[in-house]
């Protein structure tokens, strides 16, 4: 395995995944990975950004399918013995569709909790000393934390809550969801806001165990707000470019060895005074 240094980005063949891995492949010294489900859609991509004169590789990574995050840590152990970017940016949106809201639950904390969460478990063994990890969130997190009820923000803003705990936290809210009783229980009524609570706290948790293990030193994990960004998912509603819906998650990929901060953390545009 070659010790050259190695960049990861899910769900990369459009969006803001896509604008992370252009920037990437302009600031990163190592290779960079622009990965999707659909290998066709993905070495478009590829070839898109080979255009501008960029350099990124492809490899295939459908988040969804364990043996495909299996295939793709091989791979890398193999040709690199090691990771050392990993952005988890595929996501989805489902809220505004006609579907009962169980099914949108269901979906959506499939893909953005459970399978995002599963790709950090099968690539985190991976990640080399000062590895960075940018789990994208959003705002609409803070938005859906403020509806909560009283004892649901204490078991979500608990500092000492438990990967198991949040596991059981976003079972309980798909269960209700099924049950229709989402509100009655404290909930707020949307799937993707609640999908990205989960998601900040993973990112919580996962930067709180890395802290105490003195074998991988200095990796760092956050999650961010890209900001509201022009892509399929807002319906090109968005009014930033996905190059500046980038810059957050960059920032965070790129953050320099054994800064102090931020480790953690959700981190918007708006608080670092950038994007
Ligand atoms: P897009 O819908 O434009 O792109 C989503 C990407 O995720 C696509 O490449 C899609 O692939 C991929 N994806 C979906 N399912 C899977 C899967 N099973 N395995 C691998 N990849 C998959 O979304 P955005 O670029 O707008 O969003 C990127 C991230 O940023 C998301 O996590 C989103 O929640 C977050 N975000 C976006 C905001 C915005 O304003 N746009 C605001 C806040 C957060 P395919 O083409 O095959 O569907």
């Amino acid at each position: 395995a070659s010790t050259r240094r190695v960049a990861v980005v899910t769900g990369s063949n459009k969006g803001i995944g896509f604008g992370i891995v252009r920037g990437l492949c302009k600031t990163f010294n190592g290779d960079v990975y622009l990965t999707a489900r659909n290998e066709g859609l993905g070495r478009k991509a590829v070839e898109d950004l080979k255009k501008e004169g960029l350099n990124p590789l492809f490899h295939q990574l459908d988040i969804s399918d364990s043996t495909s995050i299996q295939n793709l840590k091989a791979f890398l152990q193999k040709q690199y013995g090691g990771l050392d970017i990993l952005v988890n940016n595929a996501g989805i949106f489902k809220d505004e569709t006609d579907a009962p809201f169980a099914e949108k639950v269901e979906e959506t904390l499939k893909l953005n909790f459970w399978d995002t969460l599963a790709v950090c478990e099968v690539l985190y063994p991976l990640l080399r000393p000062h590895a960075r990890v940018v789990n994208l969130g959003s705002i609409l997190s803070t938005l859906a934390f403020g509806r909560c009820s009283d004892s649901l923000k204490a078991k979500i803003s608990n500092p000492n809550i438990s990967m198991d705990q949040l596991k059981d936290l976003m079972r309980d809210f798909e269960a209700v969801a099924k049950a229709g009783t989402v509100e009655e229980n404290g909930w707020p009524k949307w799937a993707y806001h609640v999908s990205k609570i989960g998601v900040r706290v993973m990112t919580y948790i996962q930067a709180k165990a890395f802290a105490h293990d003195s074998s991988k030193p200095d990796i760092i994990v956050n999650s961010c707000c890209p900001g509201y960004v022009n892509t399929d998912m807002t319906n090109h509603k968005g009014t930033k470019t996905i190059d500046e819906g980038a810059v957050t998650p960059l920032y965070l990929a790129l953050l320099p060895a054994n800064v102090e901060s931020p480790k953690g953390e959700f981190v918007t545009g708006s608080n670092k005074g950038i994007g």
